[in-house]
């Protein structure tokens, strides 16, 4: 039904028509005359209209007398139409358009409702702008469908204030933050339902590189690494479900490369569907350095394997692993062999160098840097899984041996590095760090045994830590009961076959009778520092018994690092000499070559204080350590003794010792240094050192250690 159909009185009667205009009445508005008639057939109808809550007013086209429309005038305003005008309907009716809104005149509207009349269409005005109270009232926005309705118009109005305030609201607010993403640092990126890039901020070009045209349309998931991308989708999903969404993600950059963003996706709930904004915040220097710091947490500083903790879990997760299938696995921990000393010596730099050297060795033989780790100290850590049998443990410890073998310089100092290996192997359902103990245990024992060499965990091995601590408080207590003596080895001129000295051997006689080795207690002493005290004792029973011996004889005896070091040394050692009443130079004191790496400025001073004082130096084990020829130089040394593992070498025909042995005398005598050569056992032997020039020999062709020295002039003493 149409709106004339509603309200048939509104249609103009033909003579109005013709007169083209209608009367006005007496405010100056315009007759409402034949209008008023009208109007009063409607009366019904009025209650309902002027419960519109927006105006509604019915204007009558006036025409000149050549048929053209000058005006409108008043037919009909609800009661909403005439509060806006401050007028009473009956002051409305017969009021003209352009009297009341002379503005139409000059905006066009009047042309457009003139329009309306002459086509028959429709005119949707869209949140025009009307002062509200006259010319001088706030402006108020209405939205007018102007219909023409026979030869009428009819005027709907909607007070759009409020929404016109709402957009304009939400303009501003679109304004504010699109400014405020164009130059905050952070990137704004609007993706549409589709996932494509609609909007991007342009500080996407400082962070990322790209220009904003060449982002615009995209897939946004183009722009995210690969790695990350199942992260991304499955965040995308649970976006509106879980709320915004916030993580790190690599993100392209223009110039192919990488860069992690902090992003913050918001889901928007389009027309199409779910569209996102993302704001991308630079975190690259952060993830790098947090990176770098779990890496420095997690990997020795110094090799880049894993720390003990993280080679720990790695042994523990290969234990579960083995679950069920019956299969073992290895553990070797590998010990650098005489690391105190290198650190003493070419500081702990040097150290640190020796350390990553054998590091990368250990790592190239094994294949593969997950396999290794850092124990503490001196200690790496390798883990052999599956393995299929022992023997395989023990191939690889073979490997790792000769890998470490080859001489490194470091510091301008040539090094010949050896390490010791332990091997513990285990099942299913052993735990972690008793393996790794074990192998550490079986490790020590290698270097008891003689270092260079690799050992299995067994039996002893296992009560060795539970009596480590036992064995300390042992040392002590046979120290205050004078467990400790001095046995007497002699040493030998091969010119004459005689006896020009001895060396003496510290024996450990228990009171259950065993008569211990230097080999099983020294390592315990050492690391409990008793070691000085044992020397001292063996320093005061040899020159008591030296000073039973002819003059002509010698007494070497063995000083350690720790005992050399004592501040006070050189006096200790005086004292005993004026004790024993014995002239200084039968005195030998021999230091090991590793341990002589030790030696500090204040060393080297005692060394010479005594060296002054007339007792002689001796390097002992020459040609298995570290020391270099500059030592032999530098320090006032009298003699070398040859390590028995060349005799033993020669014994067994190798070539390559021979002619080592044969450089080293070259050495000494080129330095004038007295020879001794260790380990002789038989005639040839002492005959084929001989030869090469080695002055004197010791070992068992001479006899063994005994309790007292045999006086080769009158027996023993
Ligand atoms: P070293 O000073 O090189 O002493 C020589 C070692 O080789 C001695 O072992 C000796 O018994 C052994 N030896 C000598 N000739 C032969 C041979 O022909 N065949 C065999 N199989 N062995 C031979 P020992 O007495 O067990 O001493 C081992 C090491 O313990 C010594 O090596 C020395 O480094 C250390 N040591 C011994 N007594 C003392 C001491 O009082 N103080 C310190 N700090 N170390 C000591
Ligand atoms: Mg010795
Ligand atoms: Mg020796």
């Amino acid at each position: 039904m149409g709106f004339s159909d509603t309200f048939p009185f509104l249609h103009p009667r033909p003579r109005d028509r013709e007169r083209g205009k209608a009367g006005t009445n007496g405010d100056g508005g315009v007759d409402p005359g034949p209008l008023t008639a009208g109007l009063s057939a409607w009366a019904d109808s009025q209650p309902i209209l002027d419960a519109l809550p927006d105006p509604l007013v019915v204007l009558v086209p006036q025409r000149s007398s050549s048929g053209g429309i000058i005006d409108f005038v008043y037919a009909y305003a609800n009661a909403p139409a005439c509060a806006y005008h401050h007028r009473s309907q009956r002051q409305m009716l017969g009021a003209r358009l352009r009297q009341l809104h002379p503005a139409v005149a000059t905006n066009g509207l009047f042309e457009q409702y003139v329009r309306v009349v002459e086509t028959g269409k429709a005119l949707d005005l869209d949140a025009l702008d009307y002062p509200n109270d006259g010319a001088t009232g706030p402006i108020h926005h209405y939205d007018i469908r102007v219909v023409p309705v026979g030869g009428v118009i009819c005027f709907l109005w909607r007070d759009v204030t409020g929404r016109v305030h709402a957009q304009k609201q939400l303009q501003d607010a679109e304004r504010r933050y699109r400014l405020l993403a164009r130059h905050a640092s952070d990137v704004v990126i609007e993706v549409d339902a589709d996932h494509r890039v609609l909007w991007v901020s342009e500080s996407i070009e400082a962070l990322l590189g790209w220009q904003q045209p060449a982002v615009m349309g995209r897939a946004a998931i183009e722009f995210v690494h690969r790695d990350d991308r199942g992260r991304a989708v499955r965040a995308g999903q649970d976006l509106d479900e879980r709320g915004p969404f916030e993580g790190e993600l690599r993100i392209l950059c223009a110039d192919d490369s990488w860069r992690w963003m902090g992003v913050t996706a918001h889901a928007l709930s389009g027309e199409k569907g779910m569209a996102w904004v993302l704001s991308f915040r630079d975190i690259h220097d952060e993830v790098r350095i947090r990176t770098e710091l779990h890496h420095t947490i997690q990997h020795d500083f110094i090799t880049g394997l894993a720390v003990r903790g993280v080679a720990l879990e790695r042994l523990r997760r290969s234990l579960d692993g083995l679950k069920g299938s019956g299969e073992t696995l290895a553990v070797l921990s590998i010990g650098i062999d005489g690391l105190t000393q290198v650190n003493d010596a070419l500081t702990h730099t040097g150290g640190d160098k020796l350390i990553a050297f054998l590091a990368a060795r250990i790592t190239k033989e094994i294949g593969n840097p997950d396999q290794v780790g850092r124990g503490t100290g001196d200690e790496f850590i390798v883990l052999l899984s599956p393995l299929p049998s022992g023997a395989d443990a023990a191939l690889t410890a073979e490997r790792i041996l000769r890998a470490c073998q080859a001489p490194i310089v470091i510091g301008g100092q040539p090094i010949d590095p050896t390490v010791s290996i332990g091997i513990a192997t285990a099942r299913a359902g052993t735990l972690p760090d008793e393996l790794l103990r074990d192998a550490s245990l079986a490790m020590r024992q290698a270097k008891v045994r003689g270092r260079n060499c690799y050992a299995f965990v067994d039996d002893a091995l296992a009560t060795e830590a539970h009596t480590r601590l036992m064995f300390a408080a042992e040392l002590q207590r046979g120290l205050a009961a004078g467990e400790f003596a001095a046995w007497f080895m002699p040493i030998v001129a091969f010119d004459t076959g005689e006896v020009t000295g001895y060396e003496a051997l510290v024996r450990w006689l228990r009171p259950d009778g065993i008569e211990m080795e230097p080999a099983a207690f020294l390592p315990f002493a050492e690391r409990s520092r008793l070691i000085a005290r044992i020397d001292l004792v063996v320093l005061h029973q040899a020159l008591a018994a030296l000073s039973r011996l002819p003059e002509s004889l010698t007494m070497a005896v063995n000083v350690s690092a720790a005992t050399f070091s004592l501040d006070d040394y050189p006096e200790l050692v005086c004292e005993a000499l004026r004790v024993s009443g014995v002239a200084p130079h039968r005195l030998h004191l021999e230091v090991t070559e590793t341990a002589l790496l030790t030696v500090t400025d204040r060393i080297r001073q005692q060394i010479q204080q005594l060296a002054s004082h007339g007792v002689r130096w001796y390097v002992d084990d020459f040609g298995t350590g570290y020391s270099s020829i500059s030592h032999l130089r530098d320090l006032p040394i009298a003699g070398l003794k040859l390590d028995q593992s060349f005799t033993a070498a020669m014994r067994a025909k190798d070539h390559k010792s021979l002619r080592l042995a044969q450089a080293l005398v070259g050495v000494a005598e080129g330095l004038e240094l007295d020879t001794v050569a260790e380990g002789v056992a038989t005639i040839e032997e002492a005959c084929l050192l001989a030869s090469q020039g080695w002055l004197h020999g010791q070992g068992w062709l001479y006899g063994k250690a005994t309790p007292l020295p045999v006086d080769p002039f009158a027996g023993s003493v």
